[in-house]
């Protein structure tokens, strides 16, 4: 496999950015680099703000027959490219071969799911008070979009944002990450192979706090949607507020995992360690404040802890590795200092807390136990290969310490009681709950956090919606 690099898509062609300027991609692995990628600059952005408005006057005006039409076909030729496009993942990102095809495919099926649900933007007909009035409500897209979207999941990220803005009749703009840029490039391209016309669909990398600056405010683009950080996140959601734009908020989460002394503890320990050290933890809804009652803490923390040291971690081109390196040089750090903060407040550890050789990024996979609140990786999502277990003796203070934090993105549990089940779904405050199983991010499910995690959804029925207006007509004939 030979890594390209990855160049700027704007009104339906290729190329390098205006003053040429470019970007290094490292592998994670390695930490070399592999190639390069085109750096947008302010006449760049105004080059895809002119293509995504000309896209949106064709592709709102396109039937959403015909639009559903040509999606499909990009979901079949992203299935049929699957595997080269998992290898440039690999390459860029540092997971598993085998999580970046599963990644690769799941986006396919995104890509369909959307395309039923652009033959569904229903209205309704809505009954009237007096005799010959008609009252209506049309559901039309709401305009171009501007969708910045981080490295953890390259695919996945863009097209949840993607696959709803184009069966809904907008035009996109999408800020990749720069970090990872060559497997969503792939992505884009399904659709321009497909059919889509120009400037429907544009990409540009560059610097982000720049192209969220110019973007969100011009008046070309009606919608913003942002996946990253919850700091991030605040800025890009106050920015579009003052400019009065729809916007989606898919942010950070500390997602509690309550395991109660009546669960089937063996299944929520292999549920959980692959849940935990998939993409080496570098996912938002990654399991991450443990929290186990009393009668089953023990043999909790000895099953996951020897789960934990059963990983294999080596490059994600070697199939026998479960776990990649982290996928970029600021996780090593942000961990060591995470873990030293624990102990040094207390807490005891139970294995790993350390980088593993020192070429590449790789890094143990780790738990802590017994960590006091106060600790930084009790209240900042750790985002790596960490697992905090706690203990607690009352269903109470379970129930206490998952909602202690403002973000509710994700939570787990498992309990065979019904009645504890039923608590858990009226008092966690999270947007997903997963009792007993892992079930999330299906694409007809919704995804998204409350409180701190974000705003809106990007899956299941409503999320289309995010990216319509609704119109309300009443007419006397
Ligand atoms: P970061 O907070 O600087 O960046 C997070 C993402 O936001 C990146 O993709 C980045 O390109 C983007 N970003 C940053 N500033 C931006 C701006 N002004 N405008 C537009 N986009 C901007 O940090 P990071 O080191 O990349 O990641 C660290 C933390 O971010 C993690 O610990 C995790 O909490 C969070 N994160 C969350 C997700 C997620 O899936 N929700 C994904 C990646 C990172």
């Amino acid at each position: 496999m030979r890594y390209p690099d990855t160049q700027l898509f704007i009104n339906g062609t290729w190329g390098p950015a205006a003053d040429a300027r470019t970007l290094p991609v490292i592998d994670p692995a390695t930490a070399q680099e592999i190639g390069r990628v085109a750096h947008a600059g302010i006449a760049d952005l105004d080059r895809a703000l002119s293509a995504a408005s000309a896209g949106f006057a064709i592709w709102s005006a396109t039937g959403a027959y015909e639009r559903a039409k040509l999606m499909r076909r990009a979901a079949d030729l992203l299935r049929d490219r699957a595997d080269d496009i998992a290898a440039l993942m690999t390459a860029e990102q540092g997971k598993p071969l085998a999580e970046s095809k599963m990644e690769v495919l799941a986006g396919a099926d995104t890509i369909d799911w959307f395309a039923e649900e652009a033959r569904r933007t229903y209205g309704q007909v809505i009954p009237s008070r007096k005799p010959g009035v008609t009252q209506l409500t049309l559901k039309q897209p709401v305009g171009p979009v501007a969708a910045f979207t981080p490295w953890n999941f390259p695919i996945n990220q863009v097209v949840r944002k993607l696959s709803a803005a184009l069966a809904a009749g907008c035009s996109i703009i999408v800020k990749a990450p720069e970090e990872t840029p060559a497997s969503p490039a792939e992505l884009i391209r399904c659709f321009a192979d497909a059919g889509v016309p120009a400037g429907v669909v544009n990409l540009v990398y560059g610097d982000p706090a720049e192209i969220s600056g110019y973007l969100i405010p011009h008046p070309v683009i009606r919608k913003i949607s942002f996946t990253g950080s919850t700091p991030v996140g605040k800025q890009l959601a106050a920015l579009a507020g003052a400019h009065m734009k729809k916007a989606t908020m898919e942010l950070g989460g500390h997602a509690p995992v309550l395991v109660f002394g009546d669960a089937d503890i063996e299944t929520a320990i292999a549920a959980m360690a692959a849940t935990k050290f998939r993409n080496a933890g570098q996912v938002c809804i990654s399991p991450t404040r443990f929290l186990v009652q009393d009668s089953v803490a023990d043999q909790f923390v000895d099953g996951f802890a020897k789960a934990a040291e059963a990983v294999r971690v080596g490059p994600g081109t070697d199939p026998d590795s479960a776990m990649g390196p982290l996928a970029n040089d600021r996780r090593i750090p942000a961990l060591e200092r995470m873990i030293d903060d624990a102990v040094a407040r207390g807490a005891t550890l139970v294995t790993g807390g350390k980088r593993i050789g020192n070429s590449g990024w790789f890094f143990e996979p780790t738990v802590l136990r017994d960590v006091p609140v106060d600790a930084d990786i009790m209240n900042d999502e750790p985002f790596g290969p960490v697992a905090v277990i706690n203990r607690f003796n009352t269903a109470d203070a379970a129930f206490a310490e998952a909602n202690r934090l403002p973000f509710g993105l994700a939570a787990y549990a498992f309990t065979r009681s019904s009645a504890t089940a039923t608590r858990l779904q009226n008092e966690v405050r999270a947007g997903m709950l997963s009792v007993n199983h892992v079930g999330l991010a299906l694409p007809e499910v919704p995804f998204g956090g409350i409180g701190e995690s974000g705003i809106g959804t990007e899956g299941g029925s409503e999320a289309i919606e995010a990216y319509l207006d609704t119109r309300f007509i009443t007419r006397l004939d």
